[in-house]
């Protein structure tokens, strides 16, 4: 698969870097101050081999979460990159993070202006953090919590964390927000969406789409925020078709968030 790269303001890119078998890590290239923050590098040499063709200088890395195809880069990365501060949740622990924010904090990329601000949004993990993007266009990286049409598996919270952290904390970003998301799962998810909402246009055009981009070798990223809330069922709980669907007969978000993971967990495309 392909690096593509999206701008997000005249001076800032994202550089998805697919990695590990199905993963997304993710470069932010300030190019006003040629430095660079990585996302989740899991295979840290991939994305400076990225960094050093831009001429970029590394200076920080985010971890949404302490699982090691997210975090399991970290101390890698620190004995090739020495001065590198590496980002983490304060609500859990995870290999070689340097500064622990808590949710809500916004925090400057060391020698660039950019600045991304944190989001807790429990549920796979309990400490699990996204990051939002300062820029013109924002963009917020999503690790395991939200997918491209799906989210993560509820390893560690239950259905009322998840529904918290996609339909209250996620849903009030902006519509235009680019999503930036942990894995390339979206085709699978797809194809689950339209069995539980089969009479969603947005579902069946995403889906062709989809397909053809993989077909291609190019990423499904990014999504926005807008885009979610019309084809990805986990951020339509709410929509009354859906919830009868899969059995909640009463306006019930949780359960029906609930319901949705147990028939995704056993769903085979
Ligand atoms: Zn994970
Ligand atoms: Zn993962």
């Amino acid at each position: 698969m392909s690096v593509s790269t999206i701008p997000l303001s005249s001076s800032v890119d994202v550089h998805v870097i697919p990695i590990l078998s199905d993963n997304f890590s993710y470069l932010i290239h300030d190019k006003d101050t040629s430095t660079a923050a990585l996302v989740d590098p899991a295979e840290p040499q991939k994305l400076l081999d990225v960094a050093t063709k831009l001429q970029a200088n590394v200076t920080t890395s985010l971890t949404t979460h302490h699982h090691w195809d997210h975090a399991g880069g970290n101390i890698q990365l620190a004995k090739l990159v020495p001065q590198i501060e590496i980002i983490g949740s304060a609500y859990e622990s995870a290999d070689g993070v340097t500064t622990r924010l808590e949710s809500g904090v916004s925090h400057q990329i060391k020698g660039s202006s950019l600045v991304v601000s944190t989001l807790r949004t429990p549920c796979h993990t309990m400490g699990h953090l996204c990051f939002v993007t300062d820029t013109t266009r924002k963009a917020v990286f999503t690790g395991d919590t939200l997918f491209v049409a799906g989210c993560g598996k509820f390893f560690e919270g239950a259905a009322s964390d998840m529904q918290q952290s996609l339909n209250s904390t996620l849903a009030s970003l902006e519509d235009d927000t680019f999503v930036f998301c942990g894995h390339e799962y979206t085709v699978t998810n797809l194809l689950f969406a339209a069995s539980v909402e089969p009479n969603n246009q947005f579902v069946q055009e995403k889906l062709k789409w989809a397909k053809k981009q993989v077909s291609n070798g190019v990423p499904t990223v990014p999504s926005t925020i807008g885009d979610e809330k019309q084809f990805n069922p986990f951020m339509r709980t709410a929509v009354r078709e859906l919830g009868e669907e899969v059995g909640v007969s009463d306006d019930n978000p949780v359960e029906v968030m609930k319901a949705l993971r147990e028939r995704k967990n056993a769903f085979r495309p």
